[in-house]
């Protein structure tokens, strides 16, 4: 693709932060608490500046409200820019725009990872979105009715407030690795597929990828294709029964299921979406640019799950040993909020507790991002703007209710 539009407006990643002392003032400034306790200086904090955070910043700012969103990380996009090099989208260009700026380029154009990551950054910098990076939250608790933000940012601590808080982040924060990982021989490399960027990473001989499905089945394509003896362990996830980049996808396939199936029919409102969802949260999504048979024509031996370790490699469930040089990790994530500590937001099931990203549990917290927030398309790029939206309206709505009882306190 021509991306040149993507990249006509350059941007400096500074120019998108308020940095350092300059923040400092400005925090000093933004005195008047809206709501929700004296030192309140945001109507809403917006902890991750990834797809979610920016969409969701960009409805506060449609809704004027007072926000700020921070991330961690050194550039907006890197979430994208950091995964394996030859990924591409398995959406087309026409599902991987955010509200208010179309991706650039041909509809039907599967996009790199770095024009995905560039792409945000020129969001960022198109809506003036006011993004704090280098901020790290490391804890997020309540005092005195407000939530407080505390993290560390460009070598200081920082401690912010707001009535309203927002994370914004999918569920793919943290390596989920088995235990028994750590039983392996040492001369065996060991990847997440959050860490694998090329076979150049790959150790000598066989490589086993522990995982089957989207980044695992990638992976092991490019492994059996660069020459390597290849695994795949783990159970079928199935697949989107069609060639995804074919001439029928274009016509109607893609648009029936990433653009109505997985936006409009899985979703919390439907029975069918209320039955599959905890399935889809705990098993992940099926495969959907990948096809069994091209794994077949590479090479890739379907195998067991890994049951564990003998003698330093790797047991399958049926007992076969394997004697592998690399082993990928490619067994999902965390959504890593061990920072949240807010009592009871977590589930039985582990993921916080919500309706639709409205947590359930402290009103004024909201999630975006997450699998399954409220459609299977949730923490895809087609979905995160609806919910943005949803959880900027309703932070809105928030904002005008307690400023009403803040008046009637007043008179
Ligand atoms: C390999 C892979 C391929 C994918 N391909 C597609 C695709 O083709 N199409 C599609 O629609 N979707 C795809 N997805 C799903 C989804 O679009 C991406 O995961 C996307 O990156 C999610 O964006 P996000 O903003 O929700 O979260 P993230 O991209 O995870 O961004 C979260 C942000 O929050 C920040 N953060 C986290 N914790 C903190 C903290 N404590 N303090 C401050 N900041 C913090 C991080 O630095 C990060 O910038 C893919 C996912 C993966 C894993």
């Amino acid at each position: 693709m021509d991306n040149q539009n993507i990249r006509q407006t350059p941007v400096r990643p500074n120019e998108l932060v308020e940095p350092g002392e300059a923040f400092t003032q400005l925090e000093k400034r933004r005195t008047t608490a809206t709501t929700g306790g004296a030192s309140a200086h945001y109507d809403v904090i917006v902890i991750g500046a990834g797809q979610a955070g920016l969409v969701t910043g960009y409805h506060l700012q449609r809704r004027g409200l007072r926000f700020v969103i921070l991330d961690g990380g050194a550039r907006v996009g890197d979430p994208w820019r950091q995964r394996w090099d030859s990924l591409r989208l398995f959406t087309p260009a026409r599902y991987d725009g955010l509200s208010g700026m179309p991706f650039p380029g041909p509809e039907w154009y599967f996009p790199t990872k770095d024009e995905m990551g560039d792409y945000l950054e020129s969001y960022a910098a198109k809506f003036s979105l006011p993004v704090r990076l280098g901020a790290r939250v490391e804890r997020l608790t309540q005092r005195d009715g407000a939530f407080v933000v505390e993290g560390q940012g460009g070598g200081k601590r920082f401690e912010l407030s707001a009535a309203q808080v927002v994370v914004a982040m999918s569920s793919y924060q943290r390596k989920r690795i088995p235990a028994f990982a750590k039983e392996l021989r040492p001369g065996i490399v060991q990847l997440h597929s959050l860490d694998y960027r090329n076979p150049a990473q790959l150790g000598a001989g066989g490589v086993l990828v522990v995982g089957a499905g989207n980044s695992g089945a990638e992976i092991a394509l490019e492994a059996a294709r660069n020459g390597r003896e290849t695994w795949m362990a783990g159970r079928d996830v199935g697949n989107v029964p069609f060639e995804i980049e074919g001439t029928a996808s274009r016509l109607i396939l893609s648009k029936l299921v990433i653009g109505f199936v997985f936006h409009h029919v899985l979703t919390v409102k439907t029975p069918m979406g209320r039955k599959l969802r905890p399935t889809i949260i705990s098993r992940g999504a099926p495969l959907i640019r990948l096809k069994p048979k091209q794994l077949d024509a590479a090479g890739v031996k379907r195998v067991a799950r890994v049951a564990g370790v003998r003698d330093g490699l790797p047991v399958l469930d049926d007992g076969t040993v394997l004697d592998v040089g690399t082993v990928v990790w490619s067994t999902g994530f965390d959504h890593g909020l061990q920072w949240v500590d807010l009592p009871g937001f977590l589930g039985d099931d582990h993921e916080p507790r919500h309706a639709s990203g409205i947590s359930t549990t402290h009103p004024g917290l909201y999630y975006v991002g997450q699998h399954f927030l409220h459609s299977f398309s949730s923490t895809m790029i087609r979905g995160v703007s609806r919910d943005g939206a949803r959880i900027a309206k309703a932070a809105a709505e928030r904002v005008a209710e307690l400023g009403e009882t803040q008046r009637m306190i007043a008179a």
